[in-house]
């Protein structure tokens, strides 16, 4: 993530700010990539904590608008968990605008989002994440911190937050994409990951009930990548989403590091997947480095082999190429 600046008085601005500390109210215009004073706030600013602009006629902003389902906010506390959920889905979609992703002058179709609390005002339900046909469903319990560690911890994984939960489902809707708009995605995407026409609830059902294939490290970057080709493919291009990010906020906040790219480089315009993720572990591993100095959870928690740099390139080099349909 870049950071920004005050139309105002050019101070720094970080992608969350609603307001600069000179005093001036001030939104992000995804557009542009930019802050700005002088268009119309997304109508979500008061009561979610939305920063950013809308385009003209329209009253909420491009990633308010694919918010379809909100949950219910008689029960007290959901309002909260939703504006978390919010502002990870902005993180992440401003990522992909770098791309060239649903961005204003890209038509192609949008992912839909139902923003799902397990409590109701007529009591508990189950919300299970996932993506189908276009519809992302997203479990705000996980916006809860002590929630999400606590599923974290059962589930033994050593990294879970609400920006990878949306980096993998909407990967999952961009396969669909791709696979439709984009010539010899389909066949390339079978070299590297197999089969996604596979029997997807019995592969699913196998890998609760059996865990990982053992040597699963050697082909993928997460246990659970190793339940299908479709989930392989979304953690694979969750961790290409991750490790951009890492290299452009490394970058933006002025930081160096021995073999890291000098100040200038723009991580989304790399065109060689290979640099890019070379200088993303060097940033990673200087990364873990510093978290350790305050007791923090590695940074970036993983260990990628020549296999997992392989499907981490694939996945770069067609995140970096937005395709119509
Ligand atoms: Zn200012
Ligand atoms: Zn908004
Ligand atoms: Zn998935």
């Amino acid at each position: 993530m870049k950071i920004f600046h005050c139309p105002g008085c050019n101070a720094d601005l970080f992608f969350e700010n609603l307001v600069c500390g000179c005093g001036l109210a001030v939104g992000h215009d995804p557009a542009a990539q930019r802050f700005v004073t002088d268009q119309p706030f997304c109508a979500n600013r008061d009561s979610l904590g939305c920063n950013w602009t809308c385009a003209p006629g329209e009253t909420l902003c491009e990633s308010c608008r694919m918010t379809s389902v909100h949950p219910d906010l008689a029960v007290p506390g959901n309002d909260l968990l939703w504006a978390k959920a919010e502002a990870a889905k902005r993180h992440v979609l401003a990522g992909l605008m770098r791309w060239g992703w649903f961005s204003p002058d890209e038509t192609g179709p949008r992912p839909e989002f139902h923003m799902l609390a397990e409590a109701t005002a007529t009591g508990m339900v189950e919300v299970s994440m996932g993506h189908a046909a276009g519809l992302v469903t997203i479990n705000l319990a996980e916006a809860d911190a002590s929630e999400r560690v606590r599923r974290r911890e059962m589930l033994g994984e050593p990294y879970r937050t609400l920006i990878g939960h949306f980096r993998h489902e909407i990967a999952h809707f961009l396969f669909e994409r791709l696979s439709v708009g984009a010539d010899g995605f389909v066949p390339a995407f079978r070299d590297h990951f197999g089969d996604e026409t596979q029997d997807y609830g019995a592969a699913l059902a196998r890998h609760y009930e059996q865990g990982p294939p053992s040597g699963w490290q050697n082909a993928h970057v997460t246990p659970y990548a190793a339940a299908h080709p479709h989930e392989d493919w979304a953690e694979s291009a969750a961790h290409a989403m991750h490790l951009t990010d890492i290299t452009d906020s490394f970058l933006a906040a002025g930081l160096s590091a021995a073999e890291a790219p000098a100040p200038g480089y723009d991580a989304f315009a790399e065109a060689e997947p290979a640099r890019l993720l070379d200088a993303a572990f060097t940033i990673g591993v200087a990364m873990n480095h510093v978290n350790r100095a305050v007791g923090q959870p590695d940074l970036y928690p993983f260990v990628n082999t020549a296999r997992t740099r392989e499907k981490l390139g694939f996945a770069l080099r067609w995140l970096a190429t937005p395709t119509a349909g």
